[in-house]
């Protein structure tokens, strides 16, 4: 934990509130200053160019990332040498698969090989450790300002504006887990944003919760499909509704099942939307919500086969992505690990973006606490993500005060590191938790060839039935 999160999770609830605003005032300022606006004003109009200007707009660019990274990226000088391509080779998207893919293992070997000024210089991220692996990530500005463009076009489309209240339950420990009474979450004034804990959800306090977003008014949620199934499927076992204006998830699959309960309990529209912390992938659905849209001014995506070559239209494939701003740390032809399909049809809503058919990642559980609250996944992963030296890892319920945690490590991962990740546990999983770390040689996927990070055994009101 950083001595910011420490700091933090010591004061008072007064002082949480002033520490939050203050750092949403930070974030604010960085990601809302006229840059913002001027792109996202721009990218309201490149919305509805037809695929053939966005192409040549994406030729451009791609061209100039490439012939970028070649010059100042020493991983590509030598990765592309060594597949005896060069980037002047590289035109337009069309010419893309004369370059190799690269995947987590390539940037994590590359270290900083594959930045182009030092780190210092630039805004660090991670990936979300769900496939048990995190990676550190660097960004620019103009990545940093393009992703803030990006989530909020999606927002937009969803008839959020700046200036509108949202509930937001991410992975974030808001309030400590110890804590037996509401508040369970804080307002931040300056995104308008109420920050509920993810980790206080139980049948007991649950309507707390719905109370404070009635009395609040807010009509907008976000959230990870499987935290916000909890809140939805505690509504429907009472008979009640709360009716919003949409609600936005991503992280995760989204399953049926879930998207019907969020129908059914928030009467209102889903925005599914799919982003990563490499960057190079962005894809939201519109109003039409069929499948998700493209964001083809964030990156090009490509649907390739195991050879890595492209795959026709409304066939599954590998997800790819090549970023069309960072020049700090150019993430190009990077799989995702994730499948898809592109969809040929134009939406009805008349957008040139291209379209991308729902997206296969991993399917989790959720685990139940001792003293029963409900916890996604994804809150899960941040305690992972500081740890670049787990290969992978695997949560598995067996009890109602037990967890099992499989971890794969690095020989770089050391005792000092596993403290530090079980404090984290610890603190979102509470005292009542046993936790149990064991060191694997390695996790096998299940037979199905999904892979299960979260795993919980007991029967419970939120369990998500994967089969359907
Ligand atoms: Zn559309």
């Amino acid at each position: 934990m950083s001595f910011a999160d420490r700091l933090y999770q010591a004061a008072p609830g007064w002082m949480q509130s002033m520490l939050l605003n203050g750092y949403a005032f930070q974030l604010h300022r960085q990601r809302f200053g006229a840059e913002f606006r001027s792109l996202f004003a721009d990218w309201e109009a490149s919305q509805w160019w037809d695929p053939a200007r966005m192409r040549a707009h994406q030729d451009e660019r791609v061209r100039a990332v490439v012939q970028f990274a070649g010059a100042h990226v020493p991983f590509y000088g030598r990765h592309w040498a060594e597949h005896g391509v060069n980037a002047s080779q590289v035109q337009g998207v069309g010419d893309l698969p004369l370059l190799p893919t690269i995947t987590k293992a390539d940037i994590r070997g590359a270290g900083n090989d594959m930045l182009s000024v030092p780190p210092a210089q630039l805004t660090h991220g991670h990936t979300s450790g769900t496939t048990g692996s995190p990676l550190s990530l660097w960004y620019d500005r103009e990545t940093v300002i393009a992703n803030n463009v990006a989530d909020w076009r999606q927002k937009a489309w969803g008839g959020l504006a700046l200036g509108d209240w949202c509930a937001v339950f991410l992975g974030r420990v808001i309030v400590p887990v110890e804590q037996r009474r509401p508040p369970f979450w804080r307002a931040n004034h300056v995104q308008k944003q109420l920050w509920c804990s993810s980790f206080h959800l139980s049948e007991e306090n649950l309507p707390r919760y719905i109370e404070e977003i009635r009395r609040r008014g807010i009509r907008f949620l976000e959230g990870y499909p499987s935290t916000m199934y909890i809140v939805a499927s505690f509504l429907l076992r009472r008979g009640e509704t709360l009716p919003l204006r949409a609600v936005f998830t991503s992280s995760e699959t989204l399953h049926a099942i879930q998207r019907d309960a969020f129908d059914r309990a928030f009467q209102c529209p889903v925005f599914d939307f799919y982003g990563h912390a490499e960057r190079v992938v962005f894809a939201g659905e519109c109003d039409r919500h069929g499948g998700k849209h493209l964001f083809d001014e964030y990156g090009v995506t490509e649907i390739l086969d195991d050879e890595g070559r492209p795959v026709p239209d409304d066939q599954p494939g590998m997800l790819t992505g090549t970023t069309l701003w960072n020049r700090g740390m150019p993430i190009i032809r990077y799989r995702t690990g994730d499948l898809s399909a592109r969809t040929s049809a134009r939406c009805q809503c008349g957008r040139g973006l291209g379209r991308l058919a729902d997206i296969a990642t991993k399917a989790e559980d959720i685990v139940v606490t001792p003293d029963g609250r409900f916890v996604s996944p994804s809150v899960l992963t941040h305690p992972f993500k500081p740890f670049d030296q787990l290969r992978k890892s695997q949560i598995i319920q067996d009890a109602p005060d037990h967890v099992l945690v499989k971890l794969v490590p690095s020989s770089d991962f050391s005792d000092a590191h596993l403290a530090q990740l079980e404090a984290g546990l610890r603190l979102r999983l509470g005292d009542a938790m046993r936790i149990e770390t064991r060191i694997v040689d390695d996790i096998p996927a299940e037979r199905s060839g999904k892979f299960r990070w979260v795993i919980c055994q007991l029967p419970h009101g939120c369990q998500v039935d994967w089969e359907r």
